[in-house]
């Protein structure tokens, strides 16, 4: 389960993130949407402490990684701390950010091996079952550059999964991909949602929103305008914001 409470972040002068709220709980799929610059992937890197925020709370399956002090600044829990609770988190990126100078599998495996200590005999059948669940084991030995965008995407989300995460967090995993490989992924993420996976989906595919998520949170101006279960949403957006924004993508 996560809670930001108003989580509010400014880059200099420009407050980027206005007091965002949001609860989730386990086994949820939340697609957040929302314009360019509106502070979604800023929000989804405040969570796990890829940018530090300046107040609010945010709690992660039960554990505060950072709350308020006496002044109202953002104050986080210590380092190990932040580490041990940010691990239960995956991320995955528009852009891949595989290890290009690795195998498909030795990019499964390195996180495991570093920062879980773990053995190399120990997390292999793991990798072994994650690429099959991607559907790449034939390509475990494979270079990233031998990759189409939508087979390297796939092999980031099972780098992350192989952290076994409680929360998998995606930032437009498919949008720097072209149309006919967005599926593989998107399939790919649903099968996750079937296993019952917390997720946080940021997305501009409204399809996938409609029929993947279980609630869609939409972002507008630094704020969380409106969050609702899917089929409300789209049928009757509460906000005119919300409206504006779903009548732009049609
Ligand atoms: P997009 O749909 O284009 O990905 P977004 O909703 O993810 O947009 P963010 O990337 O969170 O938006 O950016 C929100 C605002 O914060 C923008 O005005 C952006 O310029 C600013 N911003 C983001 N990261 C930084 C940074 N590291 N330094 C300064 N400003 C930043
Ligand atoms: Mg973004």
């Amino acid at each position: 389960m996560i809670v930001a409470e108003d989580v509010r972040k400014r880059f200099g002068s420009n407050e980027v993130l206005k007091g965002v709220s949001l609860r989730m709980a386990k086994g949820e799929v939340i697609a957040v949407i929302g314009p360019s610059g509106s502070g979604k992937s800023t929000f989804l890197r405040c969570l796990n402490h890829l940018e530090t925020i300046d107040s609010g709370r945010i709690d992660i399956e039960g554990d505060t990684l950072v709350a308020n002090d006496a002044q109202g600044q953002a104050r986080y829990v210590t380092d190990a701390e932040v580490r041990r609770i940010c691990a239960r988190m995956g991320m995955v990126f528009q852009h891949f950010n595989l290890f290009p100078h690795l195998t498909v599998l030795e990019n499964i495996l390195a996180a495991p091996l570093t920062v879980k200590g773990m053995k190399r005999n120990e997390i292999l059948p793991k990798a072994e079952e994650l690429l099959r669940k991607v559907g790449l084991l034939d390509k475990r030995d494979a270079y990233p550059s031998r990759l189409s965008g939508g087979q390297k995407q796939r092999v980031a989300i099972a780098r992350a999964l192989a952290m076994e995460p409680d929360i998998m967090l995606f930032d437009e995993p498919t949008s720097a991909l072209d149309p006919e490989l967005t599926g593989e992924v998107l399939r790919t993420i649903r099968q996750l949602a079937d296993e019952h996976m917390t997720m946080l989906v940021v997305t501009h595919e409204m399809g996938f929103a409609r029929e993947v998520a279980t609630r869609v949170a939409f972002m507008d101006g630094g704020e969380l305008i409106e969050s609702r279960p899917a089929a409300a949403f789209f049928a009757q957006p509460e906000h005119p914001r919300t409206r504006a924004f779903l009548e732009s993508m049609l």
